[in-house]
């Protein structure tokens, strides 16, 4: 018998969790921790709440969960609750599937102004996670700036845009839709430091802006490169470029007609954030041109107006005592999954924060095909026996996936008229729903 443990119940975590059973079949029992009470990470709290079609995968790691030599062992935080010393001494393998839930650092004068917020912050905030639910972003100014031209950045500026009735059938969380819908933007710029030519949106995702009911897109004709060069584009880049050219073909006239405008702002990079009485007011900018693939400064800078700023550049995986971690890339030290005997990780705690949902399955797929090749043997592992034995003698107060069903029903129960559900938005409150 072979004794998994799965640190993580995001998609890395359950497509990792499914490749276990593919593979040993009866011959494995996996236990999938995560810190909170409830699954599936990123699909819970990171994807769009407007995106369901994306969140209906929770479906497929459902199965995988309910399948007989799979558990989920929610809140239960790895690292503190139990060590991964411990971990590695009842389980034949530790694989970390934490994702990665920090935010890179602006690092930025003035990013420590009020509402200058990170996106994990951000997001977490209108999708209801624990940590975030509090965060109460000031959404009374007029100006909001997004800095980066990633999809995390589209997410921002649309859900910033977007009118009450465009979020039926999302689950936004109450405290975001009644904030978002009393917001008073009008303006929100998304600031990229290179051109349209390195976007990293995709069609699709961009696309979507086309179609809002109170926002229209803005793109500076005299930003876009020749026509010809567009060429020499990937496929899926070319369509996102294609799709920036349209934006600056609406005329002035849909603009006027529409409350909001989503402006794109190339050759921008953020210099400073200035504020008055503790709280953003504007943001400085240089221009830059770039040359051979980079963002080069050019020395000159101007200010615009920015009442709320999300920074949405990128992400960080959470070190964890005991395992190695390579601070500059912000993940787990590793080689191709492996980072020490008996620990690997897989997903953005492996690679970062990189690729769609559906990349973390052949990640799951390899990092089972690598603990397979280096399981030889060895002493009998007590697996999840033994940390049953361990939480009890502790006291941990394990959430288990029968739990996380009831908790579920009672999100579904809450929903609102055309919603899939209601989150509870704060630990304890998932915990009392569990016992109802
Ligand atoms: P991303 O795609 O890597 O984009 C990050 C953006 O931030 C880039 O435009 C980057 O510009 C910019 N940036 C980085 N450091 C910066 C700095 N110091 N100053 C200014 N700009 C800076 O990351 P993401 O948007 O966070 O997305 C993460 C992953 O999740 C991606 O794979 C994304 O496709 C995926 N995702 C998918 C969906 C979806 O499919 N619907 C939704 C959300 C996220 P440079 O290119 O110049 O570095």
């Amino acid at each position: 018998m072979r004794h998994i443990a799965i640190v993580g119940s995001g998609p890395a975590g359950y497509y990792t969790a499914e490749a276990a059973v593919k593979k040993w079949g009866d011959d494995v029992r996996v236990d999938v921790f995560d810190r909170l009470p409830v699954p599936y990470g990123l699909i819970r709290t990171g994807v769009a709440p407007d995106h369901q079609s994306i969140k209906g995968v929770s479906r497929r790691y459902e199965k995988v969960a309910l399948s007989d030599n799979v558990r989920f062992v929610g809140n239960v935080a790895v690292g503190s609750d139990v060590t991964v010393d411990e971990l590695k001494d009842l389980y034949d393998a530790v694989i970390f599937a934490t994702g990665a839930p920090n935010d890179r650092e602006l690092g930025l004068p003035g990013d420590e102004l009020g509402n200058v917020f990170g996106s994990a912050a951000f997001v977490g905030w209108y999708n209801g996670h624990p940590q975030f639910a509090k965060l109460d972003p000031d959404l009374s100014g007029k100006h909001a700036v997004v800095i980066g031209m990633g999809n995390v950045a589209l997410d921002v500026a649309r859900i910033l845009s977007k009118e009450r009735c465009e979020f039926d059938g999302s689950d936004i969380v109450h405290h975001a839709l009644e904030a978002l819908c009393a917001s008073k933007i009008h303006t929100v710029t998304i600031l990229g430091r290179r051109g349209p030519h390195q976007i990293m949106m995709t069609p699709k995702e961009l696309g979507e802006l086309m179609h809002l009911n109170k926002a229209s897109p803005r793109v500076e004709s005299a930003d876009l490169p020749p026509l010809d060069d567009d060429a020499i584009l990937e496929p899926g880049l070319r369509k996102s470029v294609t799709l920036l050219r349209d934006f600056a073909a609406i005329p002035e006239s849909i603009h006027g007609e529409k409350p909001i405008t989503i402006e794109f702002d190339f050759f921008a990079s953020p210099a400073a954030l200035h504020g008055r009485d503790g709280k953003v007011v504007e943001i400085e900018v240089e221009r830059t041109r770039v040359e051979a693939g980079r963002a080069i400064g050019m020395g000159e800078t101007y200010r615009m107006p920015a009442d709320l700023v999300v920074s949405c550049i990128g992400y960080r995986s959470s070190p964890i005592e005991g395992v190695p971690f390579d601070e500059r890339a912000g993940r787990f030290a590793n080689d191709e999954g492996r980072i020490l005997p008996g620990l690997y990780c897989v997903g953005w705690a492996k690679r970062g924060p990189s690729g769609t949902i559906g990349t973390n399955r052949p990640d799951g797929y390899s990092v089972v095909d690598l603990v397979d090749e280096d399981l030889v043997g060895g002493a009998p592992k007590r697996g999840r026996a033994g940390f049953d034995e361990l939480a009890a003698a502790r006291g941990i107060d394990v959430v288990t996936f029968r739990d996380w069903q009831k908790i579920e029903e009672a999100e579904e129960a809450a929903a609102r008229a055309g919603a899939p559900r209601e989150k509870f938005t704060d630990v304890a409150s998932m915990i009392a729903a569990r016992r109802t």
